[in-house]
C-alpha cells in the first residue's frame, strides 16, 4: 500500500492508553468547561458575542472530541465497564445540549451578531453558520412566549414518551411470536438460514428451529420457504405487529393519532401550516408540493418497469401452478428467478476482491479523481487489524482516517463512518480533520487476505465517500465543515456517489485481483453482476415510493387524520400505485418506527432524493469520463469541500450547472427505453 510513514504526522489518541475512567474524566471536564461557557453568555457585553461564541466552539470542539472517542470504543471494543461509563454519561450530554438549544442569552448572543453592522463582513461560512443556528434555536421553540412555549414544552415532552413507547409496543408485538417449524415447513430453507434458525430455537428452549418476528428469520422465510401456508402465516403476524389485530396493550393505533395530532400542533405553533413544512425547512427540498411531485413523477416512471418485474413472478408463479402472486409469495418468486437466471453468488465473487487489492484500488481511484496522495501510517490502535491512514496533497497534509473493517464480537454491527476531529481553526493553527470508518466484513483467516463480497464493497466506498465529504472540507468553521450542518436529504450525496465505482469495468479492473490467479474480474461475471443490480428493481422502488408518500402525505394533512384517516391515506395511494395489493388486515404503519419513532418523520423520500442527486452527479461522469481529473477536481471543489457552508441545492448546482434532474437515476436504475430494447437483462448471463 505505498510507503509506510512513521510516526504519524498528526496528533493522534494513544489508544493503547486509553481506559473508561480516562475517557469519563474527560468527557467530564469538557462538559464542565463548555457548561461554565454557556453559563457566561449572559454577561456578554455589546460587541464581544462573535469573540464569546468562537470561544464557545472551541469548547464544543474539545468536549466533540472527548465524547466521540469514548462512543468510538463503546462501539468498536465494547466492555462491560465501557458501556457503564458511556450509558452513565449519556443522559448528561444529552441535557447539555437540550439546555443549550433552549438558552435565552445564547440565542440573543446569535441574535445579535447577525444584526451587527459587522455581519456582513463575515465569511459566507461563517454568517452561514450563524444563520443554521438561529433557525436552529427557532425550530426549537426559543422564540416562543407565555402559554405557547409552555404548551411547546409539553408537546416535546409527550412525543418523546410516545415515540418510545411506539418502539416498546412494536418491540413486544415482536418477541411475543414464535413458530416452531415442522420437517414440512423447513423446505426450501438453505442451510446457512436454517442455522440461524435452529439458534434461535435453542435460545427460547425448542429442540427444533423456530421462526421468530425478528428481521433476518422474517427474511428468511418469506425468500426460501417453499411452504405457502407458512409464508401466509408469518407474513400476516408480521404485518399486523403492534395493530389491533393483537393485544390491547399492543397497539400503536392510538399513538399513532396522538403522534400526529400533536406534531401538527407543534408546527403550527412555530409558524408553519403542516409538520411536513416544518420537516423540509431544515432541507434541501424546497416544499411539500415539489417532495409530491418528484415522488409521484418516479412512481410513474418506475410502473412500467415494475409491471415487467411483476410480469416475471406471475410466469413463475404459474411453473408452480399458483394462480396469483400474492405479497408472501413476491419475494419467494423472485429468488427462484434470481438463483436460476443469475447464476453468480456473491460467495463466488469473493476471491476477486482481497482487501489489500481493494483497498490500494480505491485508494488508486480517489487519487486520480482528486488529486491527493493515500498513505498507510503507523500510529497507535485499538485493534492490531486496525489501519491507520493519511491524506496528502502536494507534500500538504489535509486529514487522518482509521479502518476497522473487520467483525469482532465486541464490536457493534453494521458500518459507518464517524468524523471523529473536524478540521477548524484554532489557537494553535489549523486542526486538521480525523475519521473513523468502521465495518464489518470476514475477517482475514490465517496468512490468507481477508476477501471482500461485493455487496461488502459497496458498502466499504460509500462508508468512504462520507469519509472523504469529512476529510476534504476546506471549511474550518466548525458548524458548517465537513458533514457538519448538510442537509439530512443530502447528506448521502457523495456515499451514494462513491458506490457508482464498484458497477465499472475500468474501476474494477483497478479494485480486483484474483487471490490465486491474480485476473481481474472477467467480463461475464461483470455483467452478471449489473444484470442482478436492476433485477425487480421496479417493483422495489414502487414499494420505497409508497412508503415515502405515505409519510409525507400524511404529515401534510390539516387537521391531522384519525386512525380511520391514515388508513385511507395508505390505501389510496395503494390504489394509485401499488401492483400487488395488500390484505385489507395489513397494518404496516403500525411498524413504520422510521417515522413514529425514529428521525424520518416527513423525510422518508430523503433516500430516494439523495438517489437522484448522486446519479445525476456521476451522470456528469459518464458524459466526461469517469476519470477525468477535471471532473474530479469540479466534484471535490463545489461538493465535497464546501461542508454547509452554502445551501446543499447551491453546492449541487455549482457542480453541475443546473438543478438535479432525475433522468440519471432512471437510466441506472435500467427504466429507460435504451435498456428495455436489450434482451431481458438475465439472458446476457
Ligand atoms: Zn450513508
Amino acid at each position: 500500500m505505498g510507503q509506510f510513514l512513521s510516526p504519524a504526522a498528526l496528533p493522534l489518541p494513544n489508544f493503547p492508553e486509553l481506559t473508561p475512567d480516562s475517557l469519563a474524566h474527560s468527557v467530564k471536564h469538557q462538559l464542565a468547561a463548555a457548561s461554565a461557557l454557556v453559563a457566561e453568555a449572559e454577561s456578554v457585553v455589546a460587541g464581544g458575542e462573535l469573540g464569546y461564541l468562537e470561544t464557545l466552539e472551541q469548547a464544543e470542539n474539545q468536549l466533540q472530541q472527548a465524547w466521540g472517542l469514548l462512543s468510538h470504543l463503546n462501539a468498536v471494543r465494547n466492555t462491560p465497564e465501557l458501556r457503564d461509563t458511556y450509558n452513565g454519561l449519556l443522559p448528561e450530554l444529552s441535557r447539555f445540549y437540550t439546555e443549550q438549544g433552549q438558552h435565552q442569552p445564547l440565542y440573543r448572543c446569535y441574535q445579535r451578531v447577525a444584526q451587527s453592522a459587522a455581519f456582513a463582513q463575515l465569511s459566507p461560512a461563517r454568517q452561514e453558520a450563524i444563520r443554521l443556528a438561529l433557525r436552529d434555536f427557532e425550530l426549537s421553540g426559543i422564540a416562543l412566549e407565555g402559554d405557547a412555549k409552555t404548551r411547546y414544552a409539553a408537546i416535546s415532552e409527550r412525543l418523546s414518551q410516545l415515540s418510545s413507547q411506539f418502539s416498546d409496543h412494536l418491540l413486544d408485538a415482536t418477541q411475543a411470536f414464535v413458530h416452531p417449524l415442522s420437517a414440512e415447513e423447513c423446505a426450501g430453507l438453505p442451510e446457512s438460514s436454517l442455522g440461524m434458525l435452529r439458534q434461535l430455537g435453542e435460545a427460547r428452549g425448542f429442540q427444533q428451529p423456530v421462526v421468530t418476528l425478528d428481521g433476518p428469520a422474517y427474511l428468511a422465510i418469506m425468500t426460501y420457504a417453499e411452504h405457502r401456508p407458512l409464508r401466509e402465516m408469518v407474513y400476516r403476524a408480521y404485518v399486523t405487529r403492534a395493530s389491533e389485530w393483537g393485544p390491547t396493550e399492543q397497539d400503536n393505533g392510538p399513538l399513532m393519532e396522538e403522534i400526529l395530532a400533536l406534531r401538527l400542533e407543534m408546527a403550527q405553533l412555530l409558524g408553519f401550516d403542516s409538520y411536513a413544512a416544518l420537516s423540509l425547512a431544515t432541507k434541501m427540498a424546497p416544499d411539500v408540493s415539489a417532495v409530491t411531485e418528484f415522488l409521484e413523477s418516479l412512481a410513474n416512471r418506475a410502473r412500467p418497469f415494475a409491471l415487467k418485474d411483476l410480469e416475471r413472478l406471475k410466469q413463475e408463479a404459474t411453473t408452480l401452478g399458483l394462480a396469483t402472486v400474492e405479497p408472501w409469495d413476491s419475494a419467494f418468486l423472485a429468488e427462484r428467478i434470481k438463483q436460476r437466471e443469475f447464476s453468480l453468488s456473491q460467495e463466488s465473487l469473493k476471491p476477486y476482491f482481497p482487501a489489500p487489492v481493494v483497498l490500494s484500488g480505491l485508494f488508486a481511484i480517489v487519487e486520480k479523481l482528486y488529486g491527493i496522495q493515500i498513505v498507510e501510517c503507523e500510529a497507535p490502535v485499538w485493534h492490531p487489524l486496525v489501519q491507520y491512514f493519511e491524506i496528502h496533497e502536494n507534500g500538504h497534509l489535509l486529514g487522518g482516517f482509521y479502518f476497522d473493517l473487520y467483525a469482532r464480537s465486541d464490536k457493534r454491527g453494521g458500518a459507518w463512518m464517524s468524523g471523529y476531529r473536524s478540521r477548524m481553526e484554532t489557537e494553535n493553527g489549523t486542526q486538521l480533520p480525523l475519521a473513523f470508518m468502521i465495518g464489518n466484513f470476514a475477517p482475514p483467516v490465517g496468512d490468507q487476505p481477508a476477501q471482500l463480497s461485493h455487496d461488502e464493497l459497496v458498502t466499504l466506498f460509500h462508508e468512504f465517500g462520507h469519509g472523504l465529504h469529512h476529510l476534504l472540507t476546506e471549511i474550518a468553521v466548525l458548524p458548517v465543515a465537513g458533514i457538519h450542518g448538510v442537509a439530512w436529504d443530502a447528506v448521502e450525496l457523495p456515499s451514494q456517489f462513491m458506490e457508482f465505482w464498484t458497477w465499472e469495468n475500468e474501476a474494477l479492473g483497478m479494485i480486483s485481483r484474483h487471490v490465486h490467479s491474480g485476473d481481474t474480474l472477467p467480463a461475464e461475471q461483470l455483467s452478471a453482476l449489473q444484470a442482478a443490480r436492476h433485477f425487480q428493481s421496479g417493483l422495489q422502488a414502487l414499494r420505497q415510493l409508497e412508503f415515502a408518500l405515505f409519510d409525507l402525505r400524511i404529515h401534510a394533512l390539516n387537521p391531522a387524520p384519525t386512525l380511520a384517516g391514515i388508513q385511507a391515506e395508505l390505501d389510496s395511494i395503494r390504489q394509485q400505485f401499488a401492483l400487488i395489493q395488500p390484505p385489507a388486515y395489513n397494518r404496516f404503519q403500525h411498524s413504520f418506527s422510521h417515522i413514529f419513532a425514529g428521525g424520518y418523520a416527513a423525510g422518508y423520500y430523503s433516500y430516494k432524493w439523495a438517489e437522484v442527486l448522486a446519479s445525476d452527479a456521476f451522470d456528469r461522469f459518464e458524459e466526461e469520463g469517469i476519470f477525468n481529473a477535471d471532473t474530479g477536481r469540479a466534484f471535490r471543489r463545489e461538493v465535497l469541500s464546501r461542508g454547509a457552508s452554502r445551501p446543499a441545492e447551491a453546492s449541487f448546482a455549482a457542480f453541475r450547472g443546473r438543478a438535479p434532474s432525475q433522468d440519471a437515476l432512471l437510466r441506472h436504475s435500467g427504466w429507460t427505453s435504451a435498456h428495455t430494447d436489450k434482451p431481458a437483462m438475465g439472458a446476457q448471463v
